[in-house]
């Protein structure tokens, strides 16, 4: 097996194991995209946690990052990538909620361009860093309120959003492309559900993908 992580640590070799673990769980969860399912074999989603969690780093579970977030369970990223991605790759994507910088790794190879907001200082940074040192770039990162999207770079064909607000953000609406896609949780903390929102000639589809957990979209920024 090859993996471009591996060297970053004694840990991604020992984890080829449970890395297999994991794949087969999500084929089981009904994970299907092949191109989803070797991008969260390969990327060494123990770069992306303290070195004190790296050991559970292959579990399907979401783990602390710091400033009271988390990196989100992969089947979560998974399930959102494979919604972004069906029925015609996107080229230009916005994804919101950088976050640790996990879920940019998995989907970079797989769309021409990612934009992405964090609005916590720190954790932008270290995402950043590892996005580089995993030699993808492909990214733009950006410090902002990911509530006002990002205008200058608008229209997108997909936008993907790693925390939920309670209604969907009109701007994020407006800055989707022609048959462009919106892939975000919505509702309140507990009660929380993944849409799937097309633009189409004659306004917006909503489809329903299933009921997540996610941090809540917070307004303004640190
Ligand atoms: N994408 C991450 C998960 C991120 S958790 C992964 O791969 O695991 C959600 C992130 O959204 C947090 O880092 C939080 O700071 C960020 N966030 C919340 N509200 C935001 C906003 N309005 N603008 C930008 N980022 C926001």
């Amino acid at each position: 097996m090859t993996s471009s992580g591996d060297d970053f640590s004694g840990i991604g070799m020992t984890s080829a194991r449970t890395r297999e673990r994991l794949i087969r769980r999500l084929r089981e969860q009904g994970i299907c995209d092949a191109a989803v399912l070797e991008r969260i074999r390969s990327v060494p989603r123990h770069i992306f946690v303290d070195e004190a969690l790296a050991s559970r780093a292959y579990e399907d579970t979401a783990l602390p990052i710091g400033h009271n977030q988390t990196i989100s369970q992969p089947f979560v990223v998974a399930r959102m990538t494979e919604a972004l991605l069906e029925d015609g790759r996107p080229d230009v994507v916005l994804e919101i909620g950088t976050g640790c910088g996990y879920q940019t790794a998995v989907l970079a190879p797989l769309v021409g361009k990612i934009y992405s907001i964090e609005r916590i200082t720190p954790l932008l940074a270290r995402a950043r860093q590892r996005i580089r040192q995993l030699g993808l770039n492909n990214v733009q990162f950006r410090h902002g309120d990911g509530w006002q999207g990002w205008p200058a770079r608008a229209p997108f064909d997909g936008i993907l959003v790693a925390a939920a607000p309670e209604d969907v953000p009109e701007t994020l609406l407006e800055q989707l492309a022609p048959d462009g896609r919106l892939v975000l949780p919505v509702g309140p903390r507990g009660r929380q559900e993944l849409v799937r929102i097309r633009r189409t000639a004659d306004g917006f589809e909503r489809e329903r993908l299933g009921l997540v957990s996610f941090v809540p979209l917070v307004e303004g920024v640190k």
